[in-house]
């Protein structure tokens, strides 16, 4: 570390804001940890209510400019934007690793490919966005897609440059100017992308990245008047402050909350199948929103299963994210992870049976666990762990299987295990989810919609859902020529 560079996997990352088209520091900072070993990366900007003003007013200057751009011109900056993420892919990935402690091959093989994809998508997108025109009386009705204004994004640490570019990349093809703020346990890859934006020919304010803690400068954010849009990925506790503090201003939201997403076996399916897509379950640790932690499984079929099921398992690898036989690294945060282990002890001591794993492995790892004889109220049912537990259930037939995979206040995603198209579409039609995946699990297409319903979220983000979401439409009724009706 030296200045306000610090060196992280060989790679100088800025550790000041970005904000309109300038380094700025802030008077105090905060300490960057590796979840790996606990190594401090950098000294981080802790921003203030100041400066979080300072970015929101960076954004409105730049603004005017930004939404008069051609869509040619934006498309064409947006592509420059996914080249220089490929270019530096490899960089990316060995910080975004050390900081946030997700598989080194994951991110080089699927997330910094699609953080790219994220540019180049909706760079497409941009260009064929047209409504058809349509008459009455004579009278054409256009639908245009009109820059709405700065947008607040604040994203979590579980994906941290998947999930921000997933909004900015959108946010920037609409027109909009961006104030980013990344999750503080993971805010490295967010100042790369300020670096790769500003070679890519972003203009001085478009894009703003503020470090510093949510509960510290979140308000000063998303209260703000200027702002036009928030979309926010996170718990659902702080999306509810998120709500709260953009009704002052009837500020239109786009929240991504949590989830407790059930896996449904039925008898009929491939076990081989579904047992693999429970195992996958446990990817990045099970810090992943859509995972499928509640398992719900046809009690003639459950014994065999679980057999299959407790095996794959006991073969995951947990260790060092960078090494390539490992299958699931460590959990984000000593905190995070003391939040899980009182998850676990709770279930235990009020009867719940630990079939794998069921306890933490030193400061930084929690084994994979599965637990069985769980009541459907009990908070281990109920409540998202965010960690790689996983609990079983049995269901007699079909109504209860989706009579308990509904009884819960989330409808994030579902997956369904069944060799059975009929019952799969007679299922996924009474399914509250934003997303059913029949025989697979985590295919995500930009062109379909994405969010999720209860307390999972509010709204849908994805293909022109995005743009529904970051534009202000209009409608323009034109007369015909000498037209003298006003009726
Ligand atoms: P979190 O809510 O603690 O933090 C998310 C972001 O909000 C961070 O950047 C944080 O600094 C910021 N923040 C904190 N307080 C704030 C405030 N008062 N105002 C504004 N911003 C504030 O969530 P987390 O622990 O970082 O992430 C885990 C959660 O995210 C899980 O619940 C998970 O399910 C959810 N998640 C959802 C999706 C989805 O697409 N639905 C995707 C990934 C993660």
């Amino acid at each position: 570390m030296s200045g306000h560079t610090t060196t992280v996997a060989g790679v100088a990352v800025d550790t000041r804001h970005w904000i309109g088209g300038r380094r700025i520091a802030s008077a105090r900072t905060f300490t960057d940890v590796s979840p790996i070993d606990g190594a401090a990366l950098g000294e981080m900007a802790r921003g203030t209510p100041v400066e979080a003003a300072a970015a929101v007013a960076a954004a409105k200057e730049a603004f005017p400019g930004w939404a008069a751009t051609p869509r040619t011109e934006r498309a064409r900056i947006l592509r420059a934007i996914a080249d220089g993420v490929d270019k530096r892919a490899e960089e990316l990935s060995l910080v975004e690793t050390t900081d946030n402690g997700a598989l080194l091959r994951s991110h080089r093989r699927g997330v910094m490919p699609r953080v790219a994809h994220n540019f180049r998508f909706f760079a497409d997108r941009l260009l064929h966005l047209e409504h058809e025109d349509f008459e009455t009386r004579g009278h054409t009705h256009h639908v245009s897609w009109d820059p709405a204004g700065p947008c607040v994004l604040i994203t979590p640490w579980n994906a941290p440059l998947l999930l921000a570019t997933w909004k900015v990349a959108p946010a920037l093809a609409a027109g909009d100017t961006v104030v980013l703020k990344p999750a503080e346990w993971t805010p490295l890859t967010a100042s790369l992308l300020a670096d790769i934006t500003a070679e890519a020919g972003l203009p001085p304010g478009v894009l703003n990245v503020v470090q510093g803690h949510g509960a510290e400068i979140g308000d000063a954010l998303t209260g703000h008047p200027d702002v036009r849009r928030i979309s926010f990925t996170g718990s659902v506790r702080t999306g509810r402050q998120v709500a709260v503090s953009a009704a002052a201003h009837l500020t239109p939201l786009s929240l991504e909350l949590g989830g407790k997403s059930p896996l449904l076996v039925f008898a009929d399916a491939d076990l081989g199948l579904a047992a693999e897509l429970a195992v996958e379950q446990y990817d990045n640790a099970g810090q992943v929103c859509l995972a499928a932690t509640r398992i719900l499984v046809e009690e003639t079929v459950a014994e065999e299963f679980t057999r299959r099921l407790t095996e794959k398992a006991a073969r995951l690898r947990q260790g060092d994210p960078r090494d390539a036989t490992t299958d699931i690294g460590p959990t984000i945060h000593p905190r995070q992870l003391a939040r899980i282990d009182g998850f676990v002890r709770r279930a235990l001591a009020t009867g719940a049976r630990a079939a794998v794993g069921g306890h933490r492995h030193g400061d930084r790892y929690y084994a994979p666990t599965l637990l069985t004889d769980v009541a459907q109220d009990s908070e281990i049912v109920q409540e998202e762990v965010f960690g790689p537990v996983l609990t079983l259930q049995t269901f007699a037939d079909e109504p209860e299987a989706v009579r308990l995979a509904n009884d819960t206040r989330f409808g994030l995603a579902a997956t369904l295990a069944t060799g059975d198209p009929e019952r799969a579409r007679r299922v996924t039609a009474q399914l509250v989810a934003g997303t059913v995946w029949v025989n697979c699990f985590y295919v995500r297409d930009l062109r379909a919609p994405f969010g999720g319903s209860r307390h999972s979220g509010i709204g849908r983000e994805g293909g022109t859902w995005s743009f529904d979401f970051y534009c202000d439409l209009k409608t323009t009724v034109t007369a015909p020529k000498g037209w003298q009706d006003h009726g």
